[in-house]
């Protein structure tokens, strides 16, 4: 039987082969574009478009007992339905009595009946994170450290897409002292989620922004005289300190004061009364290359800062330098304090450090096979058709695409996995589409019938691992010549629902 479908939604039309003339689909999608021709205003429909959509209700009414456990087309009909089935018979059950409730398609719905419907039922991709890999990364970083070597756990953009909420709940569970992110409204979230962990900023906000720091109890990092006095006097003004990480330019010139100017700047501003130096952290150019002198420069340039802070009698605080990678790769730059950012989400800084610690990966990218075709031989495949059919493959549809954080730039370089196979993502990644293809020649080695045989509703791993079939993030990094933290970022702040485990 030929599993193809004209219209893409398979549901319903696997449940009533040849039911619906072709008179009737053309009146329905005719009744159903009156209605939906006018986004702008909310248009109320016309009778006669009304009239037709409730026909169309009438003939899912007619259909209900399609849907009985004891129709035996119904097991075959619901492939789609699988798990948290939908049955169309509810439907009134999401109407509202209520007349204020402005209706948009004539009729009101009710909004928390509509709001239960969970983001997994809403859209057939979603991201997965482990929690419990996050806290096994943070117990195995412990394992490398000093024992009194406190840990800044970096949930700086929503922690690399894994939920900033949830992952700095799960590592202060674990052990992590404070918590880094790159902006204020970063810190504003934690704070409004009830977290009371010291919270530092990677950077020194505007001016303006000096309320919200006292306002949150959320600490700056400073290198500029302006700032200071600014932050100082504010505090100050209600009577409060201004606790703050100095931050030293030791050769990555991104921002920072230079290493050989610290004392002369803090003598510029330690006139502030309130201001209170909490901490004194530098950041790693080259951590994680293979080449470590330019690291070592950066080092001895740090050391040399915090001799001088203490040759004229200033208490540098908290000292922190390492990066995931200096972490793993160089103990003696522990200090007191280190920044745990990639490899707490399980990604490998580099190949320098395979083997040197154990890191699970806590994300992973799901999807639904939504299409399954056989294309003739020649055929193309997706825009561009660059990619051709051999005419022996199966090509499945998952409705994920780069607007989802799936690179474009991946287009035919990356595997899906399904039921612990790998196989080919073939043309061109689309916006919100991808395709995929199961060759009909190759044989499973176990179990089944022989030939793999992909279904619609099927789960697909983008990102994961089941058995030896491994498609990881550093993976992706590598094909598009980038790290991990920018393919992390890309699915997990995207449009895409975050579920935990
Ligand atoms: C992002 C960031 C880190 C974390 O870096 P990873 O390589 O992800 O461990 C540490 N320190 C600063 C200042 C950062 O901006």
């Amino acid at each position: 039987m030929d599993k193809e479908l004209p219209n893409g939604f398979t549901g319903f039309s696997k449940k009533k082969p040849g039911f619906e003339s072709a008179a009737e689909a053309l009146r329905k999608s005719k009744a159903r574009s009156d209605i939906q021709t006018d986004h702008g205003s909310m248009q109320v429909p016309n009778d006669s478009a009304f009239a037709a959509w409730q026909a169309d209700r009438k003939v899912i009414e007619k259909d209900q007992h399609l849907f009985s456990s004891n129709n035996p087309n119904a097991q075959a009909a619901s492939s789609f339905r699988g798990k948290g089935a939908f049955f169309p018979s509810d439907m009134r059950s999401y109407l509202s009595h209520r007349s204020d409730l402005a209706p948009v398609n004539g009729i009101a719905f009710s909004d928390e009946r509509l709001n239960d419907i969970k983001q997994m039922d809403r859209r057939h991709a979603w991201v997965e994170i482990d929690l419990n890999a996050i806290h096994q990364n943070m117990l195995s970083t412990k394992a490398m450290l000093h024992p009194n070597c406190k840990v800044l756990a970096v949930v700086k953009a929503d922690a690399y897409g894994h939920g900033a909420v949830q992952v700095a709940k799960t590592v202060l569970r674990s052990g992590a002292d404070y918590l880094g992110v790159a902006s204020v409204d970063e810190g504003i979230e934690l704070r409004k989620a009830g977290i009371g962990a010291p919270i530092l900023i990677f950077s020194e906000p505007p001016c303006a922004s000096i309320p919200l720091l006292l306002a949150y109890n959320i600490m700056p990092s400073i290198f500029t005289v302006e700032f200071a006095v600014q932050y100082g006097e504010a505090a100050d003004s209600v009577g409060l300190r201004a606790p703050y990480h100095l931050k030293v330019n030791t050769g990555m010139n991104r921002i920072g004061v230079r290493f050989d100017e610290v004392v002369d700047f803090l003598k510029r501003i330690s006139f502030h009364r309130a201001l209170d130096l909490i901490g004194t952290y530098t950041h790693f150019a080259t951590a994680d290359t293979s080449e470590a002198m330019e690291f070592r420069i950066q080092q001895n340039h740090f050391n040399e800062a915090l001799d001088k802070m203490r040759d004229v009698g200033i208490d540098p605080g908290i000292i922190h330098a390492a990066n995931s990678a200096a972490i793993i790769r160089y103990p003696e730059t522990h200090y007191d304090m280190v920044r745990l950012g990639m490899s707490l989400y399980g990604f490998y800084p580099c190949p320098e450090t395979y083997g040197l610690i154990d890191l699970v990966p806590a994300m992973s990218v799901h999807a639904k096979i939504t299409q399954v075709k056989s294309v003739p031989v020649g055929e193309g495949v997706s825009y561009g058709l660059l990619h051709r059919s051999g005419g022996f493959a199966k090509i499945c549809t998952v409705p994920i695409g780069y607007a989802d954080g799936l690179r474009r730039g991946l287009s035919g370089r990356t595997d899906f996995i399904m039921n612990g196979t790998q196989f080919p993502q073939v043309g061109t990644i689309c916006m919100d589409y991808s395709m995929f293809e199961v060759d009909q020649r190759s044989r499973r080695s176990t179990g089944g019938s022989g030939k793999y045989d992909p279904q619609v509703g099927d789960e697909v791993m983008i990102v994961g691992a089941d058995g030896n079939a491994v498609v990881s993030i550093e993976e992706m990094a590598d094909t598009l010549y980038t790290v991990p933290h920018e393919i992390a970022v890309g699915f997990g702040c995207s449009r895409l629902a975050r579920i935990y485990k």
